[in-house]
């Protein structure tokens, strides 16, 4: 059984490869290292093919890196919601072309079971229902949430026109170990976790009592790969823990002091998945406990020794154009 990766050594990625090589798959991984690290499949050297490739570069052909392959695993892509404001091309380029160009490969495979797609639950923007099901209006943000709603259009489009089985996975607050940014101010986890190792105060956005569906990783690769092996097709499927946490629970979690910064334009004050049609579908159910999970998080700590320490004052500068564009 033949699967790709893209994305592969990077976080979410390098667990999906985990589960396939587990489960006996001849796994190629296509990632840039952009956000990537090598290190994060390190254990798998010599079972699992590595190739440095820019999804998002039309010019070099990745066709052949896809013959036979049965089960595609697209998680390449530029995360982050500051880079994206900054840079919206770079992100259209990685994210949108990247998609399609992987799709043009994958549909030449001859023998392709399951086109899964990384989606992001960012295409609800501030929603109107909780816990948010798939129905909800699809209203994004910034553009890195634009671009990954953008693609899984493409992603369906495909699928319509050319016949492909895809599937769509709106991931909700994914962390876990390997979770870290590559120097932008980003994903909660691993801004605090950094800030505890350095025993400065988490940066709490707003009066932290917004909450988040924090769903752990190894939760989110089983959901793609439930799908992947299922019949289903042409779906779209959100994928979260089945609950919604607050920032404040979480500190409270973590241990450590606080500081208040300023709320954030455009965030919703709650992200929360309605999974009803993920478990009826599937068969599927998160098994991970936001304790169990940040025990986790907290008994890898170290992971985060390198990783950039935010405080009041970088977290100010490296957000001034989020609150420019969006705030008002
Ligand atoms: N958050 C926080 N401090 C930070 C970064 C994030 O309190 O330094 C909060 C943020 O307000 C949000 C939650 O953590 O409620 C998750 O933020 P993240 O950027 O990880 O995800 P998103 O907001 O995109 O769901």
């Amino acid at each position: 059984m033949k699967a790709i990766v893209t994305g592969g050594a990077g976080f979410i990625g390098s667990h999906m490869v985990d589960l396939l090589v587990n489960n006996g798959y001849e796994v190629t991984v296509l990632d840039n290292l952009a956000n990537g690290r090598l290190e994060n499949i390190a254990h798998h050297k010599g079972k699992v093919k590595f190739v440095n490739v820019d999804i998002g570069d039309y010019t070099q052909n990745i066709d052949h890196y896809f013959t036979n392959v049965e089960y595609v695993f697209h998680y390449a892509a530029l995360a982050d919601i500051v880079p994206s404001i900054n840079n919206p091309l770079k992100y259209h380029k990685a994210n949108v072309d990247g998609t399609i160009n992987v799709l043009e490969a994958a549909r030449k495979s001859q023998n392709l079971k399951k086109f899964v797609y990384a989606a992001s639950s960012s295409c609800y923007g501030i929603p109107d229902t909780y816990p948010t099901p798939e129905t909800s209006p699809i209203q994004p943000e910034y553009p890195y949430a634009h671009t990954k709603t953008v693609s899984e259009q493409y992603v369906l489009h495909w699928g319509h026109v050319y016949n492909m089985p895809v599937v769509s996975m709106r991931f909700f607050n994914v962390y876990g170990i390997r979770h870290r940014t590559s120097g932008t101010y980003g994903a909660v986890f691993g801004v605090f976790l950094a800030q505890l190792l350095n025993n400065k105060p988490l940066t709490v956005v707003g009066d932290g009592e917004q909450t988040r569906d924090f769903t752990y990783v190894t939760d989110i690769v089983d959901a793609c790969y439930s799908a992947a092996i299922s019949n289903i097709v042409q779906e779209i499927l959100n994928v979260g823990s089945g609950n919604t946490y607050s920032i404040n629970y979480l500190v409270s979690l973590l241990g450590g002091k606080k500081v208040h910064i300023p709320k954030r334009p455009g965030e919703p004050d709650s992200t929360f998945a309605d999974i009803t049609k993920i478990k009826k579908m599937l068969g599927w159910t998160p098994k991970v406990t936001i304790e169990e999970g940040v025990k986790i998080m907290l008994d890898n700590i170290e992971q985060w020794r390198d990783a950039p320490v935010w405080d009041e004052s970088s977290i100010e500068e490296a957000t001034k154009d989020w609150f420019e564009c969006l705030g008002n």
